[in-house]
C-alpha cells in the first residue's frame, strides 16, 4: 500500500549520508549561524519610491564570523573532490 502523495508537494529521499559538508572558506569550521544584514535601499532605487531598509539573512561562521559565501565553499569542494584530492586533502592553505 502507498499513501497518496500531497497535491503540489514533491517528496524528495534525501540520503543524508551521501551529502558533504561545507565548511566555512576561512577556517573549517563547519557550523553556521544564521544572521540579518540590514540592506538600505535609497529612495531613487525603491520601487515604493521611498528609503527602505531590507533584512537579509546570511549565515555566519560560528568559529571567526564570516560571512557563509555559497561560490566560494562549493569551489574549495570541487577544488578538494577533484582530481588533485590526494595532494590537497591534509595540507592547510596560510592565507596571509
Ligand atoms: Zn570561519
Amino acid at each position: 500500500m502507498k499513501a497518496p502523495m500531497p497535491q503540489g508537494q514533491q517528496q524528495m529521499n534525501i540520503d543524508i549520508s551521501q551529502t558533504k559538508d561545507l565548511f566555512c572558506v576561512a577556517c573549517k569550521n563547519p557550523y553556521f549561524k544564521k544572521s540579518l544584514r540590514l540592506k538600505h535601499m535609497s529612495a531613487i532605487l525603491s520601487p515604493s519610491g521611498e528609503a527602505m531598509l531590507i533584512p537579509v539573512e546570511v549565515l555566519i561562521c560560528e568559529k571567526c564570523e564570516k560571512e557563509f559565501n555559497p561560490d566560494e565553499s562549493f569551489k574549495q569542494l570541487s577544488e578538494e573532490t577533484g582530481e588533485s584530492d590526494t595532494e590537497i586533502s591534509g595540507s592547510i592553505v596560510d592565507i596571509k
